[in-house]
C-alpha cells in the first residue's frame, strides 16, 4: 500500500453534503478503550444540532506527540476516549440559530475550517485574564471521556461536533490541509510562546527540541527577524532539518555541555542567548538551557507536558543574571488566528507540507499510530 501523502488536497466539493450525498444518520469514531489495546472503530448516531452548534466533516487529522503519549500510556488519558486534536474539516451542518467564526462573520455549510482545540467559556475569571486554557469550564477536543450520547469530540472520527462558543476560523484557500492540520495544536502553541516573547527582531534565539513545535518555533523566529536562530536536538536528522526552517545553526544536543556553550558563545559574540525556548521537556535539557541565557535573558518552557524528575536550577544565577522564566501550555483563540496568518504568509518559504510523511484512512488508525510511534516521523495524517 502506498501511504505517501498526495501532493494536492481533495477538492472541497467532495465533502460537502448534498441532496445526493446527505449527512448520514450514523458515523464512525475510533475509541481508545484500554491502554495497549487497538482503538475500536465504532458507529454512533450523529448529534442533532441545537442553537449555534456546528458539525464538521473531518478532512485531515494529524497525530500529535501527545496523542502518542496518551495512546501508549505515558500520560493519563480519560478512557474510553476519542483521541486527536489536530484537525480541520468542512462544515457539514449548522444549528438552527446559525453560527459565526471567531471574527464574527457568519459560517456556511461547505466552509473549510479549523478551531481552537481548547474550548473555553470566555466568561470566567481565567478567561477574562487571558488564560483561556485554564477556563473553569475547560474542555479539550480529543481529551474528554467518551460521551455515548455524543462521542464526536475528537479528530479520530468521521465528524466532529463543535459546541456553541467554539472559536472557529476559516482557512485561507491557498494553504493545503496537511499544512494547516497541526495549526490548532503545534502552531498555535508556538504563537502563544511568541506572544510571551514579544519583539524578537535582532535577538538571539535558541530552540531546544526539533520536533513539530521546534520547527515551527525556528520558522517563527526567523520570520520575525531574530538572529542568530540556533536549534538543538539529540537526533542529528532532526536538528539538521531546522536549517530548512530558518535556523542559522543546528547543534547536536549529544555534544558535551562545554562544547555547546562554546558554539553558542561564538555565535552570539560571547553574550549567550537572549531567548531560549524549551520544547523537549527533558530535565537535563532544561538544566542546560538556563546556562545558555545571556544576562537579562528569557527562558520559555513549553515542552514539559508529561511527568518527569524535578529540575535542578540555581536560584542565585536566576537572581544575579536577571533571568526571566515563563511557562506556556496551550493557547488563546487569538494565537490560533496568528498561527493561520503565519502559515498563510510563510508555508511556501518553509517546507511544512513535507512534515506529514504518511496518510491513512480512519479504518487504519491503529496502523497510523503504530507507524507514528515506531518511525517517529514529524507527523502522520488520517484523511477523510
Ligand atoms: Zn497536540
Ligand atoms: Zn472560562
Amino acid at each position: 500500500m502506498n501511504n505517501s501523502i498526495e501532493s494536492t488536497d481533495p477538492p472541497l466539493s467532495e465533502s460537502v453534503p448534498t441532496s445526493a450525498n446527505p449527512i448520514p444518520d450514523h458515523a464512525r469514531v475510533a475509541v481508545l478503550q484500554q491502554i495497549g489495546k487497538p482503538m475500536a472503530i465504532q458507529s454512533y448516531p450523529l448529534p442533532r444540532l441545537q442553537g449555534s452548534e456546528v458539525l464538521v466533516r473531518i478532512r485531515c487529522a494529524t497525530i500529535c506527540g501527545s496523542d502518542l503519549h496518551s495512546c501508549f500510556g505515558r500520560r493519563p488519558t480519560p478512557l474510553p476516549g476519542v483521541l486527536g486534536h489536530e484537525m480541520l474539516g468542512q462544515i457539514a451542518d449548522i444549528g438552527p440559530a446559525g453560527a459565526a467564526d471567531y471574527e464574527g462573520s457568519s459560517l456556511q455549510v461547505g466552509d473549510r475550517v479549523t478551531w481552537s482545540m481548547v474550548w473555553s467559556c470566555g466568561r470566567c475569571d481565567f478567561c477574562r485574564q487571558g488564560l483561556r486554557p485554564k477556563c473553569l469550564e475547560l474542555k479539550k477536543f480529543g481529551h474528554q471521556t467518551l460521551d455515548p450520547a455524543n462521542p464526536f469530540f475528537g479528530a479520530m472520527a468521521d465528524y466532529c461536533w463543535l459546541p456553541e462558543r467554539t472559536a472557529i476560523f476559516r482557512i485561507p484557500s491557498e494553504v493545503p490541509d496537511r499544512v494547516v492540520s497541526p495549526a490548532n495544536c503545534a502552531t498555535a502553541t508556538v504563537a502563544a510562546i511568541f506572544r510571551q516573547i514579544g519583539e524578537c527582531r535582532g535577538r538571539s534565539v535558541v530552540i531546544q527540541g526539533a520536533g513539530m513545535l521546534g520547527l515551527v518555533a525556528t520558522a517563527m523566529a526567523a520570520a520575525g527577524g531574530a538572529g542568530p536562530v540556533i536549534a538543538i536536538d539529540p537526533d542529528p536528522r532532526r536538528s539538521e532539518r531546522t536549517l530548512q526552517f530558518g535556523a542559522t545553526q543546528a547543534i547536536n544536543a549529544t555534544s558535551n555541555v562545554e562544547e555547546i556553550q562554546a558554539q553558542l558563545q561564538r555565535l552570539t559574540d560571547g553574550r549567550g542567548a537572549d531567548i531560549v525556548i524549551e520544547l523537549s521537556g527533558q530535565p537535563a535539557a532544561i538544566e542546560l538551557g538556563i546556562e545558555l541565557l545571556a544576562i537579562g535573558g528569557h527562558y520559555i518552557l513549553a515542552g514539559s507536558t508529561f511527568p518527569s524528575r524535578a529540575v535542578q536550577l540555581s536560584a542565585e544565577q536566576i537572581v544575579r543574571r536577571w533571568l526571566r522564566i515563563s511557562g506556556v501550555y496551550n493557547y488563546n483563540p487569538e494565537d490560533l488566528r496568528q498561527a493561520l496568518v503565519f502559515l498563510a504568509a510563510h508555508h511556501q518559504r518553509f517546507p511544512f507540507a513535507d512534515l506529514v510523511s504518511g496518510s491513512y484512512p480512519l479504518e487504519q488508525v491503529n496502523e497510523a499510530f503504530t507507524h507514528a510511534e515506531n518511525e517517529r516521523p514529524i507527523r502522520v495524517a488520517i484523511v477523510g
